[in-house]
């Protein structure tokens, strides 16, 4: 069973989300990194290079199940946050967006019963369980350390993040 129109639509479209994401962290982590915020800033590296891999793996289905990728124009990321806090709200109203659209295409892959595009998204679903939960963390973490210093002085913490992240 070949993909349908409308998936290998939605699908290149996520291509594009995931991109965007990408860029849209790439922004956030040279912020974060003029405001001296160095370890929320490669949090945000690291995020970006995740948010490629999405969409390499999105590529990479689309050739495996014989259609086309066809990527599309990505716009410019805002760059005007003026605080790590506004950044990690809007780190996680993001994420929610994205599980949306994904949640979307399960939809459509189960009205059109391609199983095998709903077995496929299933690892994103996890994926952004995870992602949404992360940037609650974060969220979570700036609000209650609360002035810039505090903040500051949770880099340390951030950065025990990463590691266990791997
Ligand atoms: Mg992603």
């Amino acid at each position: 069973m070949s993909l349908s129109k409308k998936m290998s639509a939605e699908i290149n479209a996520q291509i594009a989300a995931e991109n965007e994401s990408a860029y849209i962290y790439k922004a956030m982590a040279y912020k974060l990194e003029s405001m001296n915020l160095t370890v929320f800033a490669k949090w945000f590296h690291l995020q970006a290079t995740e948010e490629q891999e999405h969409a390499e793996k999105f590529g990479k289905y689309l050739l495996d199940r014989g259609a086309e990728v066809s990527l599309k124009a990505i716009p410019a990321p805002k760059a005007n946050w003026k605080s790590c806090k506004e950044i990690c709200a809007e780190s996680l109203k993001h994420e929610q967006g994205i599980s949306k659209r994904i949640n979307k295409m399960v939809d459509l892959a189960r009205a059109e019963k391609d199983h095998a595009t709903d077995s496929f998204l299933i690892w994103f679903v996890n994926e952004q369980v995870e992602e949404e939960a992360n940037a609650t963390e974060l969220l979570a973490m700036v609000e209650l350390a609360g002035t810039a210093s505090q903040v500051f002085m949770l880099e340390g913490r951030v950065w025990r993040l990463i590691e266990a992240r791997g």
